[in-house]
């Protein structure tokens, strides 16, 4: 019965439009348009081309949160603007900062009550954020907060914007340079609000961030990696891969039942060989599961012979969850393992799990205010 209803869930995971607020309510998001709707909607109130690049600046540079703030617009085109779209907005309800690194992690809240994490990771010179793309997920990997708790929407375009917009607020005068769709959700299940976020993000007028400093990571939507290939953007694949074997992949992530492993690996080559870079293949070592020198051997034969480095990253424990993280013996070992097979292999220290920040921890329950 689970795995039936499960099953439904992934075949309804295709286009998930009809979720999008902005779309459902049939009000445009002006966070969630490109410089050339922008002009369309103010030619269409018979003004100059110019006053979108103002708008522009409004938006993605000072990160406003409502029309009014345009400053430079005489309130008559603030009236009408308002009359044709919206603003998205937020607010950040909390914040925590870890003891430990310097990871802050962001609790983020929608006005129709929606929350979601979103986390500042600073490394020297480097800002990233990592950017949720959906209020839950449906995708119930066993070992991850977030699939526990379901899925509640989509976010809209303008919606993550704002999000990395309220990110990049926490971090003012720093710039963020560098965006990792790895937060909440699936991105790739959310294909139209991400690649619109990401093309407003990369783009002068927008957030001016390199497509080679974002990185989308998917769980294995094989239909959205081949799409993302053929976009014609540079930017970084991750895959959640966790497993070197279809029926244990399948045990952990039960994408892997509608995509299975041989197709993923198929998808990951051609998005290398088409966008001419590296995908990383991200493994998360889970004591007694997948860290046997077995496993390492046969993760290294998977990934040899094409354009991937591996990352392997101890699990961060889950309240709720039974997986463990396995000892630093255990883990050197199978790191040892693996380079014998494939020499790009990075040993990747968790950031930010005092903070339930790590990979897989993040989740939004009723009572995390
Ligand atoms: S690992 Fe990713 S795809 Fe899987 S449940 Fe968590 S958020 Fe969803």
């Amino acid at each position: 019965m689970i795995g039936m209803s499960l099953t439904l869930m992934i075949e309804n995971s295709g286009n998930t439009h009809d979720k999008d607020p902005a779309v459902k309510n049939q009000i445009p998001d002006l966070k969630g348009m490109l410089l050339s709707e922008l002009e369309e909607l103010v030619s269409e109130l018979g003004q100059p081309r110019y006053r979108a690049d103002q708008i522009a600046g409004w938006l993605f540079t000072r990160g406003i949160q409502d029309i009014s703030e345009m400053k430079n617009l005489s309130k008559a085109l603030k009236q009408s603007l308002a009359s044709k779209a919206s603003v998205a907005h937020s607010r950040i309800a909390r914040t925590k900062r870890s003891r430990i690194d310097d990871t802050e992690k962001l609790l983020i809240e929608y006005p129709d009550g929606a929350r979601i994490e979103a986390v500042i990771l600073t490394d020297d010179e480097r800002h990233t954020g990592c950017v949720s793309t959906q209020v839950g997920c449906r995708f119930q990997c066993r070992f991850c907060a977030t699939g526990m708790m379901g899925f509640k929407r989509n976010l809209s375009a303008g919606e993550i914007v704002e999000q990395i917009l309220r990110m990049q607020q926490r971090l003012a005068p720093v710039r963020l340079n560098n965006l990792v769709f790895m937060g909440m959700g699936e991105p790739l299940d959310n294909y139209d609000a991400l690649l619109k976020t990401i093309r407003i993000a990369n783009a002068p007028w927008g957030l001016a961030i390199g497509a080679r400093r974002m990185t989308v990571s998917t769980a294995g939507v094989v239909p959205g990696i081949r799409r993302l290939a053929d976009e014609g953007l540079q930017i970084n694949l991750a895959v959640s891969l966790n497993a070197p074997t279809q029926e244990l992949r399948a045990h952990l992530m039960p994408i892997a039942r509608k995509y299975p492993l041989n197709e993923l690996m198929d998808a990951l080559k051609y998005y290398a060989e088409t966008v001419g870079r590296l995908v990383t293949i991200e493994y998360v070592l889970m004591k007694g599961v997948n860290d046997s020198p077995e496993m390492a051997i046969m993760l290294g034969r998977l990934a040899s012979g094409m354009l991937a480095k591996i990352n392997v990253i101890c699990y961060n424990e889950v309240k709720g969850v039974r997986y463990k993280s396995p000892d630093n013996e255990t883990f050197t070992s199978f790191i040892t393992n693996l380079r014998r097979q494939c020499p790009t292999v990075v040993r990747r220290i968790s950031r930010g799990s005092d903070i339930a920040a790590g990979c897989g921890q993040l989740c939004v329950l009723p009572d995390a205010e």
